[in-house]
């Protein structure tokens, strides 16, 4: 039996509730979702990915992906199955163009489906992931013909899809990058090169990989402008569209990782290979950052999925563990460690951090549904901010917390947590990336502070924190107690915004991650107040049995994470509003 169960509930419940995701009912793409349809859709998508994904988790762990002497990579056991089942199902074609065979769903649904492909394996996560990306690339920069060619298998998951950016002295500054494009006479061109760090560069899951790979024409400009980005295929196509010749490229290695062990991370090595522009030559960049945003909220979705899963195991010990006795227990007699108080500190801290990274997320997604589907001009263009200043968000706090709480999974179960076959220090391993690709966290809070926060001066983020001091006012009677420090935290916010466009250069740069930090839990408290006030309203509506006993613990987490977790967050103030002065004069190597 599978040891992860889809919270199928509380994501119906974001979804609906803190997202309004009906809304996007309204957009002409999405007039035949019906709302009564998404419970259903998630039941059916949480029973495949806990009974048919999940049970390959600790295999991929243990034996990994493997390279063979011919270059070829071997997947662990079950993988490719898995896999196949995954494309019969269609799951991760849910929320593609339907004009390339998807489902045409929302993103925010899609999403949704993605965290419990992602709790369930997350190495084996990253396979349909980066299709995903490429496919989005693909879909909005290639030609007509480029897309015929290649989009549709990719949705359907015949053919699987990377992105090729890292080499090894281009990592966070990309465009350090050196690998070559020369073009031939018949208009491709021959791309040579060596990338590294090539997620599902090589694997045996599907008949074609396409890679989608960032390289410089001889006339390129240095440093990002100069760079094209290029189709280069694993196997030629016939002109009937068939695979023909292998492509002259090859993985040459796979790295050994502290983590996500089934996803094969390739070396991957091209000899004058057969490549296709897309676009213009030298808009490399521009097409990659449409894949590298859906990509940075697809990562921060790894922080939830992989906290979600580590809080399922970890409630489970702490039902079964018994240690330590408690007064109302006769002398000599344990108790399940779940009755200890510390113990459902780090519970409630996990399973709080759990629903406001999900409100999060899911709100991101929303944000991009509006920005690229929205009939409304204004409804896009609202979208489209809203999707850019959270993305930072979701990408660094949700893979931060991801390590946090998948530590606290680890500790919950004590010494067995430190044990490899308990399973919970996988989930602690697997996450730590999640924190450097697609962008280091560090690199995302830059962003946020650089570009996110002078949006029109401010404002953008400035009406952000208008709305969550609306959720504030908006909290009835009973849980007025919310409001002080949820609106001592949106002025907390006001006030490190306003210093950090003041001064500008290293001394806002100095303050940008701790203000990311800040920035999120307050935003997100603000999605829990949200939802605390519609379960409110709910249970004094009469909800009863489950769903009533699921409301009441909503208020519980609400309240844990708007008066306990906000709160301490303000602590940070002195970090984001002290400048760069000690940073400069502190000398690490002395
Ligand atoms: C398992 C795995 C899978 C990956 N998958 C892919 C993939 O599929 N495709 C791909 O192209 N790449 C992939 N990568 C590469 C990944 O995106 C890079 O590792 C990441 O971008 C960081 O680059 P780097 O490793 O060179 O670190 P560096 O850029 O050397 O960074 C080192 C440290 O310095 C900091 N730093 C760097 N520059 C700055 C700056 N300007 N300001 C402040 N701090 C800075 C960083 O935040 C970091 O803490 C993968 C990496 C791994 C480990």
């Amino acid at each position: 039996m599978s040891d992860y169960r889809a919270p199928v509930e509380d994501m119906a419940f974001v979804l609906q509730h803190v997202v309004n995701v009906d809304q996007l009912q309204s957009h002409q793409a999405f007039n035949h979702v019906e709302a009564t349809e998404i419970a259903g859709i998630l039941e059916e998508a949480g029973r495949f990915f806990s009974e048919v994904v999940a049970p390959t988790n600790r295999t991929g762990d243990i034996q990994g992906s493997r390279r063979n002497n011919d270059g070829s990579v071997t997947t662990p056991d079950g993988i490719v199955e898995a896999y196949q089942k995954l494309v019969e199902a269609g799951w991760g074609a849910i929320s593609f163009d339907p004009e390339y065979g998807g489902g045409g769903f929302p993103l925010t649904i899609g999403l949704a489906i993605q965290e419990m492909l992602t709790s369930a394996n997350m190495g084996f996560s990253l396979c349909p992931l980066l299709t995903q990306g490429a496919v989005h690339l693909l879909a909005e920069h290639a030609s007509e013909a480029q897309k015929l060619a290649w989009v549709p298998k990719m949705v359907s998951g015949e053919w699987t899809g990377t992105m090729n950016l890292t080499e090894p002295q281009a990592g966070s500054d990309v465009g350090a990058l050196t690998t070559k494009a020369v073009r031939n006479d018949d208009g491709t061109y021959a791309i040579s090169g060596q990338k590294i760090f090539i997620t599902w560069g090589e694997h045996d899951v599907a008949e074609n990989i396409i890679h989608l790979v960032l390289a410089r024409t001889a006339d390129a400009p240095p440093g990002t402008k100069g760079i094209s980005v290029f189709i280069v295929p694993k196997f030629l196509l016939n002109n009937d569209g068939t695979l023909g010749q292998a492509n002259s490229l090859e993985c040459v290695s796979l790295e050994h990782k502290l983590g996500i062990h089934c996803s094969p991370t390739a070396v991957m090595s091209f000899e004058d290979a057969t490549g296709y522009l897309i676009g213009e030559e030298q808009t490399g960049m521009r097409s990659m950052f449409t894949m590298m945003n859906n990509a940075r909220l697809s990562v921060g979705l790894e922080g939830l999925a992989l906290a979600e899963r580590s809080y399922q195991q970890a409630v489970q010990y702490s039902l079964d563990r018994t240690q330590g006795g408690r007064p109302d227990l006769p002398k000599g007699e344990a108790a399940p460690i779940v009755e200890h108080p510390d113990v459902r500190r780090m519970l409630i801290t996990m399973k709080a951090y759990i629903e406001a990274m999900r409100s999060l997320c899911y709100l991101n997604a929303k944000a991009m549904d509006d920005a690229h589907h929205a009939d409304d001009a204004m409804v896009r263009s609202s979208g489209q901010e809203l999707a850019e200043v959270l993305t930072p968000l979701s990408k660094a706090w949700c893979t931060d917390l991801g390590n946090e709480l998948t530590s606290i999974g680890v500790q919950v179960h004590g010494g067995m947590g430190f044990i490899e076959e308990t399973g919970a220090a996988q989930h602690y391993r697997d996450i730590r990336i999640g924190g450097i690709y697609e962008g280091t966290n560090g690199i995302q809070a830059i962003d946020l502070v650089g570009r996110k926060l002078s949006m029109r001066d401010g404002a953008a983020v400035d009406e952000l924190l208008d709305q969550t001091q609306a959720y504030a006012e908006a909290l009835g009677d009973s849980l007025s107690a919310l409001a002080k420090p949820l609106t001592e935290g949106v002025a907390a916010c006001r006030e490190s915004s306003a210093w950090l466009l003041a001064n500008r250069g290293d001394a806002a740069l100095a303050g940008a991650t701790p203000y990311l930090r800040l920035l999120s839990t307050v935003v997100a408290g603000g999605l829990m107040a949200k939802g605390a006030a519609i379960a409110q309203a709910e249970i004094a509506a009469g909800a009863t049995g489950d769903r009533a006993e699921f409301l009441s613990q909503k208020l519980v987490t609400a309240t844990f994470f708007i008066e306990q977790l906000v709160p301490a967050q303000l602590g940070l103030m002195p970090s984001i509003m002290s400048g760069n002065d000690v940073l400069a004069n502190f000398h690490p190597a002395v």
